[in-house]
């Protein structure tokens, strides 16, 4: 990186400096008690991965402008400028070892948002060429193709056709009027097309008025991923625009967990204004329709399960009681993992590292806590509520050598539907 794209690189990052980050950065007291909240810090016991060391080009940006002593240190050239060789370095550090999953945030007795600081770091890092190709193609293909795994509505049609045929149901698009609109994650349509067969049956019994959009299927967000609040919220919109195209009073955010983060808590901001409708996650609807008589559900599980929570779902999005009243209606043998809900340790593979190849070993190193959560309880089967963190279960789970099924929650309660 030349000069002049080195003092960019200095400017976009001192842009992202606002004033919960200048308060997070003057107000840690280098207790490191967040690296031991950190799942690649604690499976790899590496300093380099302790969260807030992750935002120390931030921290020297911040220093260099907005504080007396770090100005004077930089006028006499005992602080250097940010380094291309820094911005590499960092480059791993923001994106291949830190899923965004926020339990760093949870344990600083100071109150950083640490998870908060590194999307600022990432907002940065990308603007100045420094994201993994991974997040690039993906983000590439979201913004041209509308999926960041290249799914067109051709691919989703065929799909569809599948489905329709297995469960003997119609699967509605593009119906003006109807209550609901979900959307599907790229990773539900081509590797689990059977949770749109299970929300369809669902639905039926619970007689649920509810669409596709042909125009906006896709509820993943790589702005979000990669840290580009102009790609983000391009993304965002074409949800909101066929969502009040189709007239619909709510859209259901399925199963994955940054595209409940995107699209329920970030979304609104991103646009700059309010929605029309409600957004609801796919859990939060089932367990409404449950207590509302309308989903009625049999039978019960023998197997010893346990419930992993998606971060963006249950720490961050807040959905941690659905889940579990779902559970204890299908399960007899139901059990939490330490630390479950809010505690609960990130799969491994959120906030974009599951699209980095160059994060893979990185990535299974840090499936090694979840690991030692299932050794804990024995369980003989894993629930959770994310395409992603499924993924990552599997290659997890073969890596580790364990055999245990990773089950859709969404799947099991449609196994459960009452005749
Ligand atoms: S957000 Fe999660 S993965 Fe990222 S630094 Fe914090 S604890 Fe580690
Ligand atoms: S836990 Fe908070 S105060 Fe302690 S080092 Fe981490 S960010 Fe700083």
């Amino acid at each position: 990186m030349t000069g002049p794209s080195l003092e960019r690189a200095h400017d976009i990052l001192r842009a992202q400096i606002d004033a919960p980050t200048a308060a997070y950065l003057s107000s840690c007291v280098n207790c490191g008690m967040c690296s031991e909240a950190c799942p690649f810090f604690v499976e790899t016991r590496d300093p380099k991965y302790t969260p807030i060391h992750k935002v120390a080009p931030l921290r020297k940006v911040w220093r260099q402008e907005y504080t007396f002593t770090g100005k004077l240190a930089r006028m006499v050239g005992l602080s250097k400028p940010l380094s291309d060789a820094e911005l590499t370095e960092w480059e791993t550090l923001v994106y291949d070892s830190c899923s965004m999953c926020g339990r760093c945030s949870l344990v600083c007795p100071v109150g950083n948002d640490i998870a908060y600081m590194i999307r600022k770091m990432r907002e940065g890092m990308a603007v100045a060429g420094h994201a993994p190709e991974g997040l690039i193609g993906a983000t590439k293909r979201a913004i041209t193709i509308g999926s960041p795994m290249g799914v067109k509505l051709t691919a989703l049609q065929a799909q569809i056709g599948h489905v329709e045929q297995e469960v003997g149901l119609k699967v509605p698009v593009d119906v003006e009027g109807a209550d609901y609109m979900l959307l599907l994650s790229s990773m539900e349509i081509m590797n689990f097309p059977e949770f749109i067969g299970a929300v369809t049956r669902i639905f039926d019994k619970a007689g649920v008025s509810w669409t596709l959009s042909s125009e906006a299927f896709e509820a993943t967000n790589s702005g979000i991923q990669i840290g580009v609040s102009d790609l983000a919220a391009e993304l965002v919109q074409r949800v909101v625009t066929a969502a009040e195209q189709l007239k619909v009073k709510s859209v259901i955010s399925p199963e994955c967990g940054h595209a409940y983060m995107a699209i329920r808590w970030e979304g609104p901001n991103l646009i700059g204004r309010p929605f029309n409708f409600e957004v609801i996650h796919i859990l939060e609807l089932l367990d409404k329709l449950h207590q509302d008589g309308r989903l009625k559900l049999e039978g019960k599980e023998s197997d010893r399960l346990t419930f992993h929570d998606p971060c963006q779902i249950g720490r961050r999005g807040g959905v941690l009681e659905s889940p579990r009243s779902l559970l204890h209606e299908i399960a007899e043998n139901f059990v939490e993992m330490p630390e479950a809900g809010r505690w609960n340790w990130c799969c491994g593979a959120g906030g974009g590292v599951s699209s980095n190849e160059r994060a893979d070993e990185l990535r299974i190193k840090a499936f090694n806590r979840k690991k030692s959560q299932l050794d804990a309880v024995g369980a003989d089967a894993v629930v959770s509520a994310c395409s992603n963190c499924r993924i990552q279960f599997e290659d997890g789970l073969e890596a580790y050598h364990m055999d245990i099924p990773v089950l859709s929650l969404t799947e099991l309660i449609d196994k459960h539907l009452a005749d």
